[in-house]
């Protein structure tokens, strides 16, 4: 709102301005008459809602009130009333902006009406800029928090990768003196003893490839997307399979795939994704059906959809969600994992600027879909 409505007069010939400040006055608006153009200025500076000025008053000051309009913020457009002699010419005054004019003899109720158009404008353009002053807050806060969280998170993903490599060293040295103790006093330690040793032994174990699986994760969130450049899907699953020879052997896997397209991206990233979606589709297959897979690629636009799919034993919607969050999974210490492989898997389509998820019913094995960019 504005600091004041005052309505000031500028009308020094004859008796108009006391007229017009006795009738505004009436009106219950608050008329202020200024005897002289400095005047005014003056009042001006301190602040008004409208003016209304005299043809004849302003003539030789229309420049110096074009300074003080200029002067104003870019969103204010003061409004002027300027009455004017009956039929003269329009006057140059539209230079000082957002004028209206009103003929004499004025009637007192087309002053009045004038005057609250005038009063009302300025208004709107008050509450105009403090609706804009609040967005802008609003934004500029919004930003900065952006800022505030994007910094909070590099020092988080920092923090994980250090205490994730720093506890590697106390890991190593309880697994080293648990093999000692077995090695060395195996003869004097009773079944019990035994046993408790061998808790030790695969706690550190399984610690280690949390640890490692974490290493992993943080590696790819703090991966730079400079690398990327044209992958062939083709070469990608190649090179998976035989990174992944002795379990494809183990379980007479049979995995399919022709044609997969070019895609842009990170080669080492993009294996990593595959091969943790075929070791999964490998541990989690069924028990009776002979396990198969098949990796196919369909183009929408500028990107591919690559499916993997396997006939394997399903995943129950309620967790299609979960089975990406870290650390999460459906299975227990009877088939080895860490759940984060899906995990890392996402955060490396994000990075690449495309999105994974999966298709599945218990017991109807399931399919993995991940878009990539194309990379032709
Ligand atoms: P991990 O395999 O180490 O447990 P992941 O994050 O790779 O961790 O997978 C999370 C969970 O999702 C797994 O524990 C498993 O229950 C389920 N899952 C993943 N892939 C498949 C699949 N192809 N078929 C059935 N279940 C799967």
């Amino acid at each position: 709102m504005p600091e004041t409505e005052r309505v000031l007069i500028l009308a020094p010939i004859g008796r108009d301005a006391a007229l017009i400040a006795h009738t505004l006055q009436q009106a219950k608006l608050d008329a202020v008459p200024c005897a002289a153009f400095q005047d005014l200025l003056a009042n001006l500076r301190e602040g008004a809602g409208t003016a209304i000025i005299a043809e004849e008053a302003l003539t030789e000051h229309t420049a110096a009130l074009r300074d003080w309009c200029d002067s104003q913020p870019t969103w204010s457009d003061f409004p002027f009333i300027v009455l004017m002699a009956s039929g003269g010419d329009v006057p140059p005054f539209r230079a000082i902006g957002n004028v209206t004019l009103l003929e004499r003899p004025l009637r007192g109720i087309s002053l009045i009406s004038a005057v609250e158009s005038a009063l009302r404008a300025r208004r709107r353009q008050y509450e105009t800029q403090a609706a804009i002053a609040e967005r802008y807050e609003a934004t500029s806060l919004l930003a900065r928090q952006a800022e505030e969280l994007t910094r909070s998170n590099a020092d988080l993903q920092q923090f994980a990768y250090v205490t994730s490599h720093d506890l590697q060293e106390p890991l190593r040295t309880i697994h080293t003196y648990s093999q000692l103790l077995q090695r060395r006093y195996s003869d004097q330690l009773d079944s019990d003893a035994d046993e408790y040793l061998e808790y030790i032994a695969n706690g550190a174990r399984r610690m280690q490839k949390m640890i490692e699986d974490l290493l992993a994760y943080s590696r790819v969130v703090n991966s730079e997307p400079r690398t990327f450049s044209a992958v062939d899907m083709n070469g990608v699953a190649e090179w998976t399979i035989s990174n992944l020879e002795a379990s494809v052997f183990d379980s007479k896997a049979t995995i399919e795939f022709q044609n997969l397209p070019v895609v842009w991206g990170d080669q080492i990233q993009l294996i990593q994704l595959v091969q943790n979606l075929l070791s999964n589709a490998i541990k989690y297959r069924d028990k009776v059906r002979p396990l198969e897979i098949h990796i196919t690629a369909e183009r929408t636009g500028d990107q591919y959809v690559v499916r993997v799919t396997d006939n394997g034993e399903g995943i129950a919607p309620q967790y299609h969600d979960r089975i990406f969050d870290m650390f999460k999974r459906l299975h227990g210490r009877d088939v080895p994992g860490t759940g984060i492989g899906l995990t890392i898997c996402r955060k490396i389509v994000e990075r690449h600027g495309g999105k994974l998820w999966v298709e599945s019913e218990a017991g109807m094995g399931s399919t993995f879909l991940f878009t990539l960019k194309a990379g032709e």
